[in-house]
């Protein structure tokens, strides 16, 4: 199939105007300027970006992955499939130890079965300090038998785990958590910058949602944000849901990490796509008011309500780049560096052997369809629902 837009981008370039072959599942060709054979579909003003990579989702839809129900994280992905996320990380919440086991095991039958690209543990090593919207009375300090049988459960599928690196054996577990062929994050801390930057040094890539659930910065005790910020080896998770983060950080950190080191997530809940009303993440009861998830009878944020479109979109409205930069620089953040951060194969971008993942977007960036290895999640021909 031949498809022809006003704007394709390949995850690192524009084309304008651009085409995109498809054979099968799979990218066979992309280019600037008139295709070579005939259009099978033409796409007119329409920006055409690779599909998002949500490497931190906790639901959606209604569903949660950490219920450890199988029906529950299929609602989840559907719901965000239809927003342009084609690949999902599956993400726990801090639970006991049996629970996790379990739910470990579900998001594994689902990575084995194509459903999820693999699964994160955002708990139970997080800091009693910061622990946010977690489950303070499971919170532990990580321990190797634990470890090795929460990844003998997961067969392989675990593909991140979020550890506040200043509990006793964090770091060991980092090292461990990097030797099973996992990333490991720094999140949920009240690590000092020292702490921080021992995790680095022990294999930590990638920073939990940079700046929430984390030690903020001092003058004189900078803790983890800086020392995750400066350092070329991290990639840094943002919410840019219009409630976790002020614009201005968000605008300052894309500039200070330059166009690899960001990626934008959800850290969505059951509420994405919902009503408000009353759900839960873990074992928490959370209300979500007019879109923003709290736990329910205090003030701390519990997740959002987001899905990638969202994000994308405001993450290009407030990036301060004329128009196109923005798409541009937005798209690295939502599919080629999150899908570089956890090394996911032929996903992230447009290029021939890449699978065909697409998001067709409106001139005002409005989700127009949604294509998954070849195959129309939901067609831009489809009258609009
Ligand atoms: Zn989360």
């Amino acid at each position: 199939m031949m498809l022809t837009a006003a704007t394709v981008v390949s995850g690192t370039e524009l084309h304008q105007p651009g085409w995109l072959e498809i054979d099968g599942p799979d990218v066979i060709a992309i280019g600037t300027g008139i295709p070579t054979r005939r259009a099978d579909l033409e796409l007119g003003n329409a920006v055409v970006v690779p599909g998002f990579v949500d490497i931190h989702v906790h639901g959606g839809g209604g569903g949660a992955f950490p219920a450890g129900d199988p029906d529950q994280a299929r609602t989840a992905v559907r719901l965000h499939r239809r927003h342009g996320t084609t690949t999902t990380i599956g993400s726990l919440v801090t639970a006991s130890p049996t629970d996790l086991l379990d739910q470990v095991a579900v998001l594994a039958d689902l990575t084995e079965g194509g459903v999820l690209a693999g699964s994160h543990l955002e708990g139970p090593w997080l800091s009693p300090r910061q622990g946010g919207a977690h489950d303070l009375t499971q919170l532990r300090d990580p321990d190797p038998v634990e470890l090795a049988d929460v990844f003998a459960a997961s067969r392989g599928t675990i593909r991140m785990v979020t550890v506040a690196p200043e509990l006793p054996g964090a770091l060991d577990a980092i090292s461990r958590i990097v030797d099973a062929g996992a990333v490991a994050a720094v999140g949920h801390t009240d690590a000092t910058y020292e702490q921080a930057r021992s995790a680095i040094d022990r294999g930590a890539t990638v920073a939990t949602h940079l700046f929430n659930a984390m030690r903020p910065v001092h003058h004189r005790e900078p803790g983890p944000v800086l020392a995750l910020l400066e350092d070329q080896r991290v990639t840094v998770e943002l919410i840019t849901d219009g409630v976790h983060l002020h614009p201005a950080l968000y605008r300052d950190v894309a500039h200070v990490t330059g166009p690899d080191r960001v990626a934008l997530v959800t850290d969505a809940m059951a509420a994405a796509g919902m009503a408000d009303g009353a759900y839960r993440l873990g074992t928490l009861d959370v209300t979500v008011t007019d879109g923003v998830a709290r736990l329910t009878g205090a003030t701390t944020i519990a997740g959002s309500t987001a899905t990638m479109d969202q994000v994308f979109r405001y993450a290009v409205r407030h990036s301060a780049l004329p128009f196109l930069d923005a798409v541009l620089a937005t798209a690295r953040q939502t599919s080629v560096n999150p899908a570089a951060a956890l090394a996911l194969p032929r996903v992230g971008s447009l290029k021939p052997g890449s699978f065909a993942d697409l998001v067709v977007l409106d001139e005002e960036l409005a989700t127009r369809g949604v294509m998954r290895r070849g195959t129309w999640i939901h067609s831009p021909t489809e009258r609009s629902r």
